[in-house]
């Protein structure tokens, strides 16, 4: 089963097939910020990550969080080489190849320098329709959130029966190997609809579900299955 994208943890630039050749890459906040350098003085050390500082000084103005810079494992019969930058923010998860031209093969560089102006304000371009695009949802779970809110706050939230609690678990667990976890409780409550089709019992039984840990529906599976 895998998790919904928020809760995947970011892969850092050490599982990304970091250069071997350690000693010529120099890695800062576990990303790839400089290669090639035979002598890794402490000035072009310096300069490299106040590069790389400013590119996520840049990045957090456009609400942007760098998650990533690597170098992209090579296939075989391939001889481009590409560096891979990984934003995201609380909407959208963003992966962006860079090509490292063959001129520069060999030659020192600054890995954040290669991510030019252009390909940048594409990355921001995506993150903005993206944001756009899923405003609906957003805005259609945080009416939801305050249902509950209010609900909890004058009702006692009853158990959910342990049958209903397997059959739900048994259709998630179907549902999630067809499908990625959304990050909502969206499958939890298309069962709960279909089980009691009564919307007073459907907000308490996804109250229930929260109460136990279960905020998307891989957390059901993961905490109120396993508790
Ligand atoms: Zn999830």
């Amino acid at each position: 089963m895998s998790l919904c994208k928020g809760k995947e943890k970011r892969g850092k630039a050490a599982y990304h097939g970091a250069s071997p050749v350690v000693s010529a890459a120099k890695f800062y906040d576990y990303d790839l910020v400089l290669e090639k350098y035979r002598d890794l003085d402490v000035e072009t050390v310096r300069e490299a990550i106040k590069h790389y500082k400013e590119f996520q000084g840049k990045c957090e103005k456009r609400g942007l969080s760098v998650h990533s810079v690597y170098k992209k494992p090579r296939e075989w019969n391939d001889n481009q080489r590409y560096y891979v930058f990984e934003f995201g923010n609380a909407y959208c998860n963003i992966e962006k190849e860079v090509h490292i031209p063959s001129s520069m093969q060999h030659k020192p560089r600054i890995v954040c320098d290669f991510m030019k102006r252009k390909i940048f304000d594409e990355v921001v371009a995506e993150a903005d329709r993206i944001e756009e695009e899923t405003r609906p949802q957003r805005e259609a779970e945080e009416k939801r959130r305050k249902e509950k809110n209010a609900y909890q706050a004058s009702h006692t939230i009853p158990d959910l029966a342990e049958e209903d609690r397997q059959a739900l678990f048994a259709f998630l667990e179907k549902e999630l190997e067809k499908s990625e976890c959304d990050g909502t409780l969206r499958l939890s409550r298309e069962w709960l609809h279909t089980r009691f089709n009564d919307p007073e019992k459907e907000l308490a039984a996804e109250i229930y579900l929260e109460k136990h840990g279960g905020f998307c529906d891989c957390e059901v599976i993961m905490n109120v299955k396993n508790n």
